[in-house]
This record gives structure tokens, sequence and C-alpha cells, in this order.
């Protein structure tokens, strides 16, 4: 089990199992949502995930006109774990410990949209736009 919070710890989450890898979207709404050159997820099954606290701390976004959402902590502003689909959440990478769950990167998305100075350089794939799309 590996637990996750955000930077006030009022948001208090938990992950059954180990993530199978780390995806990471370039696109410049991931860019904006986070500051840095895009956003790096896992992405889980719903029945893995459990919120232990601080639901009513989590605001919602959704882009007009797109599929893209987002949700973060009222309270410190740290990104969130949201719906990936009907069947899976995403958690933000960021979140987890970043040693001692032997997680790489699998999958570089929107490539073709990351920003001049972003150098993908580990070995996921990479893909020109969405997962499962041509490779760049
Ligand atoms: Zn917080
Ligand atoms: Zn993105």
């Amino acid at each position: 089990m590996i637990s996750g919070h955000c930077n006030c710890g009022s948001v208090r989450f938990e992950v059954h199992g180990t993530p199978a890898g780390v995806f990471v979207c370039h696109c410049s709404i991931c860019r904006r949502a986070t500051g840095a050159n895009g956003m790096a997820v896992v992405v889980v099954c719903n029945e893995s995930f459990k919120w232990i606290q601080g639901q009513e701390n989590i605001a919602q976004w959704a882009k007009p006109n797109s599929e893209w959402e987002t949700w973060f902590c009222r309270i410190c502003g740290s990104r969130l774990p949201g719906r990936n689909d009907a069947q899976r959440m995403f958690v933000p990478a960021g979140l987890l410990p970043g040693h001692g769950l032997g997680l790489t990167v699998k999958a570089h998305i929107w490539v073709h949209s990351r920003a001049e100075w972003d150098e993908v350089g580990d070995g996921g794939t990479r893909f020109a736009e969405r997962f499962g799309g041509s490779t760049s």
C-alpha cells in the first residue's frame, strides 16, 4: 500500500498495489497547470484507489471545449488524483514516494507539443500526440 498526500497534508489517499509506470504529458495545458514541463502521472484502477481524508478540500476545473480536467487542493494548490476514465484514476506521480517503488517512465505523450527547453532523455516510448498514436 502506498500513501500519498498534498503539500499541506489536508488531502490524503492510498494506492494498493504498485503502479505499472509513469506517463508524462508534455502538452501546453499541462505545462500551464503545473508551471513545469508537463504532468507526470500513474494510472490505477478505481478499486486500487482510496481517499483517506480531506475530499472536501478538493477543487476541480475543466477546461472549456476540451476533455482536460484537473483536481487540486483548495488550501495548498497541489495537484491531486482525478478521474482518468470510467474504470481508472490518474495519480500525479510527484505525490507518491520518490524512491522504493521501482517506477520508471513508460511513455511520453504530446511530445510534439513540448517546450523547446524540455529534453526527453529517458527510455519511455515517445508518442507525438495521444497515447497509442504515432511515435515520435
Ligand atoms: Zn493541500
Ligand atoms: Zn497534457
